[in-house]
């Protein structure tokens, strides 16, 4: 009988993160320290192949959606042609990739002809300034024209948009976010920040909720109406203006955790299986998978992993224990 992941909570996994490099070409504080970082030995990445094996693996254990992320995932040497293979798995219903959009204007067409189905694109202000001040990189023209690069390719829908959230920062941005959703075809989600960013800033202080958030689109520009009818695994709560034209999502996990029907695990690009991204345990996959290991040795591993999966994280409790690695180098 074939194996599935379910934890012991009784979740099936339906989701994986795939992190297919630790490098990127931006510096987002809430991420990456400015210089510092040592990256992982190339030897040690996962090749395409094992990615794939990896892949088949857990889509054969019940896996549906496959998210590639990083570091900036579109930095890694041939990320299309991954796209192209993954995209061909019996049983893989979602394909999806997060980027910072740097490179987007130059790879949107190779992604669509590769078969990606849906794109995030992180942007977390709209002006130039603060965009550097962010990412350390003058580069919010480069996103912005990416982003219109994929409004030509229809195959790859929705566009999502991914604002980090932070207080004293975006503040000042969350109406023309707004206006934005509903000027262009993209959903604009708000994500709270979380404590994984290497130069140790947060401070739960610096969260500013989805609540907030939506209060002040309410009051000060227009009614959001909850869309409803979101799957239970989903991470965001979704709105759309009452005129029925923009939607905006809110990602609340520090606020509003939504561990309860987490069905989320993850593989780091050299080849960690994490279950949670605040796990303070990992499990090996690269060497079992480079040691011979069949098929079924390598769906014992990650379903034994998969039982000792977190209940829930523990940002919110005094007891939080950060973990060793940056968000860059789990894939967020
Ligand atoms: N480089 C790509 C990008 O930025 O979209 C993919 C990797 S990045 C780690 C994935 C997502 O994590 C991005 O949307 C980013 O904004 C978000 N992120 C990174 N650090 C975060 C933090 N400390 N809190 C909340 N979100 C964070
Ligand atoms: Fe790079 Fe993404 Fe981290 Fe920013 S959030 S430093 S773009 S990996």
């Amino acid at each position: 009988m074939q194996l599935k992941l379910i934890d012991s909570y009784n979740r099936q996994m339906g989701s994986m993160r795939v992190s297919i490099t630790d490098r990127c070409n931006f510096r987002c504080v809430y991420c990456m320290p400015e210089e510092g970082l040592d990256w992982f030995d190339s030897k040690k990445l996962l090749t395409f192949d094992e990615i794939e094996r990896i892949v088949r693996i857990v889509v054969r254990m019940g896996v549906k959606e496959i998210r590639l992320t990083g570091g900036e995932p579109l930095v890694r040497k041939g990320v299309a042609n991954l796209i192209r293979r993954l995209s061909q798995i019996e049983g893989l219903e979602d394909l999806s990739l997060t980027t910072n959009g740097f490179l987007l204007k130059e790879l949107a067409g190779d992604l669509a002809a590769a078969g990606l189905k849906r794109i995030n694109v992180s942007l977390d202000s709209l002006v130039k300034e603060k965009f550097f001040k962010l990412t350390r990189r003058n580069a919010l023209h480069k996103v912005m024209e990416g982003l219109e690069e994929l409004e030509k390719y229809p195959q790859i829908r929705p566009i999502k948009v991914n604002v980090v959230a932070m207080r004293g920062f975006t503040e000042d941005e969350i109406i023309d976010f707004a206006r934005l959703a509903r000027r262009k075809p993209y959903i604009i989600r708000f994500i709270e920040f979380m404590p994984l960013e290497a130069d140790r800033i947060w401070k739960k202080e610096d969260v500013l909720t989805g609540k907030e958030i939506l209060e002040k689109i309410n009051t000060t520009y227009m009614k959001l109406v909850p869309m409803g009818g979101e799957d239970p695994s989903s991470t965001s709560k979704n709105y759309q203006f009452e005129d029925g034209i923009g939607q905006i999502g809110f990602i609340n996990p520090v606020s509003e955790p939504f561990c309860s029907t987490c069905n989320r695990i993850r593989m780091t690009a050299d080849g960690m299986f994490r279950t949670c991204l605040f796990s303070q345990v990992e499990t090996d996959l690269r060497t079992p998978l480079r040691n011979g290991c069949s098929d079924e040795e390598l769906e014992q591993i990650l379903l034994k992993a998969v039982k000792g999966k977190e209940l829930k994280h523990h940002i919110n409790d005094s007891s939080f224990k950060r973990t060793t690695r940056t968000m860059s180098q789990i894939g967020g």
